[in-house]
This record gives C-alpha cells, structure tokens and sequence, in this order.
C-alpha cells in the first residue's frame, strides 16, 4: 500500500562539528520519502522554487516516489540553516527563509485522494487539516508538529489531533502539549486530545510507543558515526510509517517492529549529511541492522 507524505522540501545549510554543507537537499518531506521509500511506493506533496534543483530528487524517482504532487512555483525555494554544537543533540537555527513555502496551500492529486497510509509533516496545523479534508478516508493518519506550532497554533493542532491516529513527538514537545512535567502523565494526557498511540521520540535515548493500555521502548542505535542528525526524526518517521504500509500489520507487535525501523533508517541517516547515506542505502544493511536492534534488546527471564 503506498503512503502519502505533505511536507516541505528544503536546501538547508547546516554545520556539525564534522563540516559544513550549503544548499543541501532537506525538508521534512524529503527525508520521509527517503526513508519510507525502501519500504512502500511513496506519493509526495510539496513545492518549490524556480532555483530548486529537480535533478536531486532522481534517485526518489527511481524507487517509486511519485512527484507528481510536487508544485514549482516562481521565487525562491524553502531554506533552513541550522548548526550544532559538540553535543549533537542541541541545535540552532540559524535562518529560516519560507519564501514559495510561505504561500504553501496543499493541494492534493486526484490521484493521491485515496492513499490509505498519510504522513502529515510539521506544517501549520490548518493546512494539516486541509490535506485531510481532501483525502478519503484513510486506513491510518500519522502526525508530526513542533514547538512553534504547540505554542503559536495551539486550537487548530487541537482540531488536527481529533482526526490523527498516531501522533509523533519528541519529548519536549510532549511536555509542553500537555502542559505536565512527567514525561508518561504527559503522553497520558495526549492520548486524550485525539491519537490513539503516541510515539515520543528521545534523540540518542530512542522511541517510545505508547497507548492507552500498552507501553514499548526502542533504543537509539549505538553507532559511533553520528555525523549529521538534520532529518533524524522524518527519515525516523519515513521507516514507520513505509514499513506499516508495507506490512498492514497495524497491532501492536506491527508497531513495535515498525518503531525499529524507523528506528533503524535514522541511524543511518545521520551518518552523512542531508540525505546522501539514505541514497546508497542496501535492503541487505536495513535487515542487518534491524536483527542487531533485535539482539541488543533481547533478553531471558
Ligand atoms: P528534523 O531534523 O527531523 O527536525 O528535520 C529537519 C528538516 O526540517 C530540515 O531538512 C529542514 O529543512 C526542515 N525544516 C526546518 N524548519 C522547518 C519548518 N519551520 N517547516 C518545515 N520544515 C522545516
């Protein structure tokens, strides 16, 4: 079953203790298709700009990301500048620059209307539900946002969450959506608003999935090339979500298993800047790599 990603598509500049990249292909949309893409075909709703260069989305292409809901609009592309410090897990943004982002209203292909697995990237929560309103149905809606929009757009996220099946946050922003210390009293809290599972993501201390009943953590994988971590939490979100397409196993082993690889493709991820492991990525290292999240975490009574 194929999956429909709305999300921004970005040339970021970013700088990690480890170097510098100017104008590199990013955005939350990108970095889901890629990691979603090894799993289910991906269809991609987004827009850029008269200097966006088309040809880096080629290798998308040829592993069945469908780009026909790309728009490109006259002005210039979304750019996002960021760097970290020695401790990779604290970023700064330096500058964003919305430009044909700014007027971004999604508009759904026909021929997208009917996917039945929809990942709606961090973008304002009014246009999250507009992307909904335009597609029937689907058999599972997955959700991300951020700070700027708990704070800024807090009633229109409200509305969205109604309609959200699982929700994708990082623990920061789970605490400050529920307005609770405790990070489980918090997710609690959010299961309330709308999603029926949250899953919290933690940076280099992994995942949790959790439900009303039900609780799983997934560690962070222990690599030691940690080289860029841009895009850790969509191409995170691109492996769960493509891999639950792929599958339809949607109970709760179905998720868990799900969390590993999404787990597992942004481990890799972050081991290149932008998106440049995801492109020489092998099915044959994925499994590798999930049968080690297997043995790292197994253990006898
Ligand atoms: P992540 O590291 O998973 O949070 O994702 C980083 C990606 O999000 C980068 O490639 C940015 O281009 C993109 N990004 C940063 N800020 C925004 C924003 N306000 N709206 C949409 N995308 C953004």
């Amino acid at each position: 079953m194929s999956v429909l990603v709305v999300g921004s598509i970005a040339l970021d500049t970013v700088k990690t203790p480890f170097g510098e990249v100017q104008d590199a292909l990013g955005g939350s949309a990108v970095y889901f298709a890629a990691g979603a893409s090894f799993f289910a075909p991906v269809n991609v709703v987004g827009v850029v700009g008269e200097d966006f260069p088309l040809a880096s989305l080629d290798f998308l292409k040829a592993r069945k990301v469908d780009l026909r809901g790309l728009s490109a609009q006259p002005g210039k592309t979304f750019r996002w500048s960021g760097v970290y410090g020695a401790n990779l897990n604290e970023r700064e943004t330096l500058d964003t620059q919305l430009n044909v982002f700014a007027a971004f209203k999604p508009s759904i292909p026909d021929a997208y209307r009917r996917t039945d697995y929809v990942f709606l990237a961090n973008i304002d929560p009014e246009l999250q539900l507009d992307v909904l309103r335009q597609v029937e149905r689907p058999r599972l809606i997955v959700c991300d946002t951020m700070n700027f929009w708990i704070e800024g757009k807090r009633d229109a996220l409200l509305r969205t969450l109604k309609a959200v099946d699982v929700l994708i946050l990082n623990d920061a922003e789970t605490r400050q959506l529920a307005g609770e210390a405790d990070l489980l009293r918090a997710a609690r809290k959010v299961l309330t608003m709308g999603p029926r599972t949250l899953v919290v993501k933690k940076g280099e201390h992994g995942a949790l999935l959790i439900s009303q009943e039900t609780f799983f953590a997934a560690p962070a994988y222990p690599t030691e090339s940690v080289f860029d971590p841009t895009g850790a939490g969509d191409s995170f979100a691109g492996g769960f979500v493509g891999r639950l397409a792929q599958t339809g196993d949607l109970s709760e082993d179905g998720l868990r298993r799900a969390i590993v690889y999404g787990s597992v493709i942004a481990s890799f991820n972050v081991e290149r800047f932008s998106v440049d492991r995801l492109k020489d990525l092998s099915e044959a290292e994925i499994q590798e790599r999930f049968r080690a999240f297997k043995r790292m975490t197994h253990f006898e009574e």
